[in-house]
């Protein structure tokens, strides 16, 4: 059921999508004027029609609807590399997350999706303008309850004594292992997004110094390759997206 103040995502017949909050208010479309209070007390799924009368259909938004069109800062992770992250780290509903740097907060709201209710993600921001930017994407996504942005340099260590997983997307995760030798139950995993080869290099050499408390590491890069999808044909696009970044992997013994 749409109640007031929900967020929805209305979809036109072009198929433009429009992230809307439900008030008494109006939306104007190129397509027409809607009243929004309309929607309030029906299901998802429902119509509602513009003063043109063309035909929007109101949905409920997921995470990538949200990240779509929340407000940048830093470049975020994509959705490929976010989603071998929860996959390989085994990221479950209930852990607890160290998470650097916040950036934008992409990242943080798909952490915070898997993690669930009783998850908890504590993200370490060093710009102040980055963390503004990310708790104000976290609201915006609905996960205020189980994220906390924190103003900090995760270089200089980790507050909390236990995590099930340390999630980095900086420029040094080296400068992390000694904190994450502390703090990562045995299980848990160190995982570094790095778009440069020579930072995996790095990370990798400094590495060798822990390697007693780790599982051997595990380096992976995603090709994704979307595919034209028309009527008369199916094929793939003709460019690629050719590189995000590496995803190095380590897991405490
Ligand atoms: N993963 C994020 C983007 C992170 S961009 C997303 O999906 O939106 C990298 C961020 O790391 C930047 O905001 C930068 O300010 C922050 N950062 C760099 N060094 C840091 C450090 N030592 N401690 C905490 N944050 C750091």
């Amino acid at each position: 059921m749409i109640t007031d103040g929900d967020k929805v995502l209305l979809v036109d017949r072009r198929g433009k999508r429009y992230l809307v909050t439900v008030s008494d208010g109006e939306f104007h479309t190129d397509l027409g004027i809607l009243r929004l209070g309309e929607l309030i007390g029906k299901s998802y799924g429902t119509s509602i029609v513009s003063h043109k009368g063309e035909e929007f259909r109101a949905i409920k938004p997921d995470i990538n609807d949200i990240i779509a069109k929340m407000k940048r800062g830093p470049q975020i992770v994509h959705p490929k590399d976010a989603g071998i992250i929860v996959a390989y780290a085994g990221i479950s509903p209930g852990n607890t997350i160290i998470e650097a740097g916040a950036g934008s907060g992409a990242l943080t709201i798909f952490l915070a999706n898997a993690v669930g209710p009783n998850g908890r993600i504590i993200s370490y921001e060093i710009r102040e303008d980055h963390a503004e930017i990310a708790k104000n994407n976290v609201e915006f996504a609905g996960f205020s309850d189980r994220v906390e942005i924190r103003l900090g340099d995760i270089y200089e260590g980790i507050e909390e004594e236990h995590a099930d997983h340390i999630i980095l997307d900086l420029p040094r995760p080296e400068n992390v292992l000694p904190h994450a030798v502390e703090v990562l139950r045995p299980g848990g995993y160190l995982v570094a997004y790095t778009p440069c080869a020579n930072q995996v290099h790095r990370f990798l050499q400094a590495f060798h110094e822990y390697r007693a408390h780790f599982y051997k590491p595990r380096v992976v890069e995603v090709l994704m390759r979307e595919q034209e999808v028309k009527k008369e044909c199916i094929r793939p696009k003709t460019t690629m997206l050719a590189h995000t970044g590496y995803i190095t992997f380590i897991r405490r013994l």
